[in-house]
């Protein structure tokens, strides 16, 4: 009987070769077959921030690359935070080396595997799959949206009022703003500041 050596085949492909092109091309294709779903209004967060959520998972926010989509004159169209890349909503809020030190500082605090975004989608989704306890998902949530909310308030800042731009202080604002509406606008009354700073679902 002959004797076959082993062998790995792509199946991506008819022919069987491998591209790493293709799959990019497979993961665009299937990504554009699966939108965001409809957002999920997070309660414990003020109105602004949901509706800028909304907004943004729909790339209607307006980054320097949507402005200049609409012929609005805009000098400069790199990113604030890393002027690597252009400032589109993809990149400001996966893409940018300094947002995913954000979000790792976020995944490591709430003790959640590691994000790994492409997309805008990627980040407001991360917590279904993060998460089988119902109120931690809920908190969860709410730090991404906020995360965001923070992130594009940074960015603001960055551009009209000479911000630093410092992960570490867009950290520091997430876990205080999340303290502040969390302690006030859910059924998680009188939070221990210290304790939040640990863990901020130490309290379920
Ligand atoms: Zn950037």
């Amino acid at each position: 009987m002959e004797v076959k050596e082993d062998s790995w085949g792509w199946l991506g492909d008819k022919d069987g070769k491998f591209l790493a092109a293709l799959v990019r091309k497979l993961l665009i294709k299937e990504r554009a077959e699966c939108p965001l779903q409809p957002l999920e209004w997070c309660k414990w967060l003020p109105a602004k921030v949901n509706i800028f959520v909304w907004r943004t998972g729909m790339y209607k926010i307006p980054t320097r690359k949507a402005l200049a989509k609409r012929n609005i004159q805009i000098p400069e169209l790199s990113c604030v935070f890393c002027e690597e890349s252009d400032e589109d909503a993809d990149h400001l809020f996966s893409g940018c080396p300094l947002v995913q030190k954000v979000w790792q500082n976020v995944c490591k605090w709430a003790r959640i595997p590691e994000l790994f975004a492409f997309e805008v989608k990627d980040v407001l989704e991360h917590y279904k799959f993060c998460e089988s306890r119902k109120d931690a998902r809920e908190v969860v949530k709410g730090l991404f949206m906020l995360g965001c909310w923070c992130v594009w308030k940074s960015r603001n800042s960055v551009v009209f009022s000479k911000g630093t731009g410092r992960s570490e202080d867009i950290m520091g604002d997430i876990k205080s703003l999340g303290f502040l509406w969390l302690d006030n606008r859910s059924k998680y009354r009188g939070l221990d500041w210290v304790e939040w700073c640990k863990y901020p679902m130490y309290m379920l």
